[in-house]
């Protein structure tokens, strides 16, 4: 058996009922073996599932029995046979083996039941095999397209923005610095200024690109390195923003749990909790969620910040993502246009994932005239000098627009329902990690 040459058939085909009866070859990764004397049962698994082949001594030569005997949990191994259906093996099928030979038998495999949390981060790279990570890991590609199938069918051209800039667009506190050929240069922490440039080009463009923050703390949805989906159109206002974004989670959900309903059942999702998501989705004015929280015992007054624990409060009961919008303008970035109608807030929404899970959306309409962007920067001691280029888009031809970022991995979170942001990610670069 040749691994490349030869003609294999996926595992997921075999349990689909299609190969009954047929001789076949597989080839992939030992999953589980045992071996009772003359039997040997070995679990393979490729990346579309995992399949039982029962190996007799007398059936195979010598080199196939030691190739199903003598390899290590995880061992790449190609194995030939025939398929029965067999109620008792996992998955309701089986292979009989007739041959088998190692690809690389390896070394023993260094992950076994029970390790804590931080040896299998220090082996994710080898934990990236199990089949929760997998799962997890085709589910937010799945999620990625879906999303990106979405924009594409409204119009939008997907573009890619510069990751090295000189622009702080949400802080400078938890910016990355790096030395850019004698000067200081950072790190992107967001898209969205250059995706402002971009639409009196394109009109509607979104980005899917990593943003850097270097948070200070340790939390369950925050990492140093996050990917970022970021829509941005013209000719749109808020409203026309915030009602873009439920109609992609709806249909994001939807989508979801028809066409991954066994990944999310896997999983421990029900299907159920996305497909009763709908828009819209409910409209929480920050001043009327200030009131509410302090109902609920939180000390909390006007103008302040609406933290973790509070969005937790807002959102633990709900089905559906929740707007948070109208925040005071003196806590929102420079880039958000005050309303018109009730002055002293930006025309902004953060969208509250249900149970807890936090912000998953930051969205708002931009300034897109030179003066009150002028005069905003000055009342929050920003110098007009470091954005020059992002000031000019405001002098030729700007036209009103509005946009969002949404944080991949909090999404996956939440839609997976899942403890923690790190394993919504292959890598995750957190407060004190790096490695692998
Ligand atoms: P938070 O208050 O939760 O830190 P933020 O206000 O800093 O969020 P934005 O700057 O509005 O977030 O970024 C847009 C989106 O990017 C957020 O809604 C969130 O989904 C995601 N996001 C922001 N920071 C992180 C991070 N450190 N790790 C993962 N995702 C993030
Ligand atoms: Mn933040």
């Amino acid at each position: 058996m040749d691994p490349l040459a030869d003609k294999f058939v996926p595992i997921g085909e075999i349990l689909k009922g299609g190969h009954t009866g047929n001789n076949v070859k597989i080839r992939g990764w030992v999953y589980r073996q045992r071996t009772s004397g003359g039997l040997a049962f070995i679990i393979i698994r490729d990346s579309s599932g995992t399949l039982q082949c029962a190996v007799k001594k007398d059936a195979v030569g010598e080199d196939a029995w030691k190739a199903v005997t003598e390899v290590f949990l995880e061992s790449s191994i190609m194995l030939e046979g025939s398929v029965r259906e067999d109620k008792r093996a996992p998955g309701g099928f089986e292979i009989s083996g007739t041959n088998a030979r190692l690809i690389s038998k390896g070394e023993a495999f260094p992950i076994a039941k029970d390790q804590s949390v931080e040896f299998l981060l220090d082996v994710r790279h080898l934990w990236l095999r199990s089949q929760k990570l997998s799962q997890i890991m085709k589910f937010r590609d799945y999620t990625i397209r879906y999303m990106r199938e979405f924009l594409f069918e409204k119009g939008f051209f997907e573009c890619s923005p510069p990751i090295i800039t000189k622009s702080a667009c949400e802080g400078g506190s938890t910016l990355f610095e790096m030395d850019y050929f004698g000067e200081k240069a950072y790190l992107s922490q967001s898209g969205q200024l250059y995706s402002e440039a971009l639409i009196s080009g394109l009109e509607k463009v979104f980005i899917l690109a990593p943003s850097f923050r270097a948070e200070p703390s340790r939390t369950i949805r925050h990492l140093a390195e996050y990917w970022h989906l970021e829509p941005e159109m013209a000719f749109y206002n808020q409203k026309m923003n915030m009602e873009l974004q439920e109609q992609m989670l709806e249909h994001l959900c939807h989508k979801l749990a028809k066409e991954q309903e066994g990944l999310l059942v896997s999983l421990g999702r029900n299907p159920k909790d996305l497909l009763e998501v709908k828009a819209p989705f409910e409209r929480l004015a920050y001043d009327k969620a200030i009131p509410r929280l302090q109902e609920l015992g939180f000390k909390i007054e006007w103008g302040q910040d609406i933290g973790a624990d509070e969005e937790h409060a807002l959102t633990k009961d709900a089905k559906n993502p929740i707007f948070l919008h109208n925040h005071p303008k003196e806590f929102k970035a420079f880039y958000m246009r005050e309303d018109p109608n009730k002055p002293g807030t930006v025309l902004s929404a953060d969208l509250l994932a249900p149970q807890g899970h936090g912000e998953i959306i930051g969205g708002s309409e931009r300034i897109w005239e030179y003066d009150e962007l002028i005069a905003r920067m000055k009342e929050q001691n920003m110098d007009p000098k470091d954005y020059g280029w992002y000031i000019e888009l405001r002098k030729y031809g700007s036209v009103p627009h509005a946009g969002f970022g949404l944080g991949v991995e909090r999404l996956v979170k939440w839609l997976l329902n899942l403890d923690h942001i790190r394993d919504c990610i292959p890598f995750p670069r957190t407060i004190n990690r790096a490695y692998p």
